[in-house]
């Protein structure tokens, strides 16, 4: 599922390929994932115009266009962007497509109808109408920020770091990787974290997602030391030689080490 760090890396690609391309159609339009708007909305908002900038907050991708506000991208559990070149390579899962006056596209493609496509005039709106909480990469999310905003969750540290109206950005994968690196147990209530531990799982929450992020997020590029690359049950940790455990946490398989983490 699409994390922060695939979220990011698709905002650059769109920044790369995208920008400041005249948009001539909207097509293979499938209702399904337009959250709060129709077909013919979209078409006739967007048509004409272009994207000038994106954004990122938390899962979620926003494009301005130059006329009216910003379309804002979820990809669900597999969705990703597509730029191309020659009309009709699209994938056959694109929900939709923009197609740029040179004759190029952007596809938005889910293979499963999770995830979604809306229009809003103000991203901070949008956020607010959304519960959103903090991205995980805000610069101003120090340990007592952090710390705050876990205040009365009243679950396991794992929970609270895949909530995204807590924190957001990240999922089950990354949230394995933040807590092997602060050494906590995924199953450990917020409550039960002291100050020394909230400060860790800051620097650390950063310190991971930015090198996920530089490495393209591909969790298995993820350096040697790290869990990603090993996140198998009964794969050998990378620092004490032990076994990795798997254990069901909120609905989700959560990976971790108890020779590391406490
Ligand atoms: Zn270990």
């Amino acid at each position: 599922m699409p994390e922060l760090p695939d979220v990011e890396i698709m905002r650059r690609y769109m920044e790369r390929t995208s920008l400041y391309q005249p948009i001539s159609d909207v097509v293979r339009l499938n209702e399904d994932v337009l959250r709060n708007l129709s077909a013919d909305r979209l078409k006739g908002t967007l048509a004409g115009s272009q994207f000038e900038q994106t954004l990122r907050h938390g899962k979620y991708l926003f494009a301005r266009t130059n006329t009216k506000g910003w379309v804002v991208f979820h990809f669900g559990m597999t969705g990703y962007l597509e730029y191309h070149e020659e009309k009709g390579k699209t994938h056959r899962h694109t929900r939709v497509e923009f197609i740029f006056q040179n004759g190029r596209g952007l596809s938005f493609i889910l293979q499963r109808k999770l995830g979604g496509l809306w229009l809003t005039e103000s991203v901070a709106g949008f956020m607010e109408k959304q519960g959103l909480g903090p991205d995980a990469l805000d610069g101003k999310l120090g340990s007592d920020e952090l710390k705050g905003v876990a205040q009365n969750t009243g679950g396991s540290v794992k929970s609270f770091l895949m909530n995204q109206k807590r924190i957001a950005g990240i999922g089950n994968v990354y949230s394995d990787e933040i807590l092997f690196q602060t050494g906590i147990l995924p199953w450990t209530l917020t409550e039960n974290i002291y100050s020394e531990g909230w400060q860790k799982l800051a620097t650390k929450t950063r310190e991971v997602l930015e090198t996920a992020i530089e490495r393209g997020a591909d969790p298995g590029e993820m350096p040697g030391s790290y869990l990603l690359p090993h996140r198998r049950e009964g794969d050998i940790c990378p620092r004490c030689k032990g076994e990795i455990s798997a254990a069901k946490i909120s609905g989700r398989t959560a990976y971790f080490c108890t020779g590391c983490q406490s």
